[in-house]
């Protein structure tokens, strides 16, 4: 049952959309991917609101909808946002970007942050996203993810960044370009080890891959052929730390013993080693007893 104004996928150009601002998906390559209800909602709207006008030309010129665009850009959003507030209040106002979900690595967050505190009722039409295409077919875990959109060029800013991510405990999703891949695939094996990784590039389009391997092999395999086109990398979350050998056990507590009570030593070591209290107090004593 569609109870939205805008719910209805079959309603089409001539359905009237409530007034509100919408934020719609639109392909990330193949043009099958738009949704009915992102068509219908291109077609209602009073305006759309686009990066470039020629990008989003083309493709409302394929689906024959000849909506008025107005730009809404980087360099003009200051200036343009409160139009837009306004006539969103009045009249169904939808937003896009280039390709993908808008405010995804895109424009667009200032205007909902400020539509919302506005008053204007703010409308998801959920579509493609590289980074939800990417996870979905990389086989790494998605359980829990964390998009950290694209990383900094200068290497000491990257370096930073991902030293930030390294003890998250989730798989890290990063959009990039061909010309940096390698360089980035190198910096990622620096700062979090040989973790397992793919690499998506051209998705949903003709040449569309998915690559998955260590981030060290990824690295050497595009290290002097640099790829074309859009990618997507995913980097698993961090790999399990090696077991604790007898010897770092024993020089664990003898530093903890200099301190401590073999009970509380015990437990301190148990605790940073991952290990059962258990196992390391009966240690403890032997240590203690000589
Ligand atoms: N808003 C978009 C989304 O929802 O995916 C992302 C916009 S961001 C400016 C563009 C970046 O997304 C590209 O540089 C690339 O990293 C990634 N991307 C977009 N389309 C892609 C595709 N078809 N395959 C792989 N990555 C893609």
């Amino acid at each position: 049952m569609n109870e939205h104004p805008s719910c209805d996928p079959d309603a089409g150009a001539s359905a009237s959309l409530a007034p509100g601002l919408y934020i719609v998906a639109t392909p990330i390559g193949n043009l099958g991917d738009i949704t009915a209800r992102a068509r219908a909602v291109l077609a209602g709207a009073s305006v759309i609101a686009c990066e470039d006008t020629r990008v989003t030309g083309r493709l409302l010129g394929h689906f024959d909808i000849s909506t008025r665009m107005l730009p809404y850009h980087d360099h003009n959003a200051d200036r343009v946002r409160p139009g837009l507030i306004a006539r969103a209040l009045a009249e169904p106002v939808a937003l896009v970007s280039d390709a993908g979900t808008p405010l995804i690595s895109d424009p667009g967050y200032k205007l909902v942050a400020e539509a919302r505190a506005a008053g204007v009722n703010v409308i998801a039409v959920p579509g493609p996203s590289a980074v939800i295409a990417a996870l979905s077919i990389a086989g790494l875990p998605t359980d829990r993810f964390l998009f950290a959109g694209f990383l900094p060029a200068k290497a000491k800013a990257k370096a930073d960044t991902i030293a930030e991510l390294a003890s998250v405990p989730a798989t890290l999703a990063f959009y990039e370009s061909g010309p940096r891949l390698a360089a980035t695939l190198t910096a990622l094996h620096e700062g979090l080890g040989d973790r397992p990784a793919a690499v998506g590039r051209e998705l949903t389009k003709r040449f569309e891959e998915m690559v998955t391997g260590s981030l060290s092999e990824l690295a050497a395999r595009w290290a002097d052929a640099p790829p074309r086109g859009e990618i997507v990398v995913l980097v698993g979350p961090p790999l399990p730390a090696p077991a604790a050998s007898e010897q770092d056990i024993d020089s664990a507590l003898a530093e903890a013993l200099a301190t401590m009570r073999v009970k509380d030593a015990a437990v301190a070591v148990a605790a940073r080693l991952g290990l059962a209290k258990s196992d390391v107090y009966a240690r403890a004593l032997q240590l203690k007893n000589g």
